[in-house]
């Protein structure tokens, strides 16, 4: 099975309403609220081998071997 995909646009674009609307803060506060998150929420699903560099959804879960073709990762690495 492979992960969701992850979609940092989408991600952005909630945080950002979510703390205008719901926490009245300003438009240059949350942009940087969500920048964080969404780099965050990045770095959480990239493979930390040097030569992979890609996403996790983009490695089989069970047996974590990348997807993307001429990649070498046999082992999604998240640390
Ligand atoms: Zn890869
Ligand atoms: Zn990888």
């Amino acid at each position: 099975m492979l992960e969701k995909q992850f979609n940092p646009d989408l991600l952005y674009n909630s945080i950002v309403h979510f703390y205008i609307d719901k926490k009245g803060y300003s438009k240059d506060k949350a942009n940087a609220i969500a920048q964080s998150v969404v780099q965050k929420e990045a770095q959480r699903r990239i493979c930390k081998n040097e030569k992979c560099k890609h996403f996790s959804h983009d490695h089989i879960r069970n047996t974590e071997t990348c997807l993307v073709e001429n990649c070498d990762c046999s082992k999604f690495s998240s640390k």
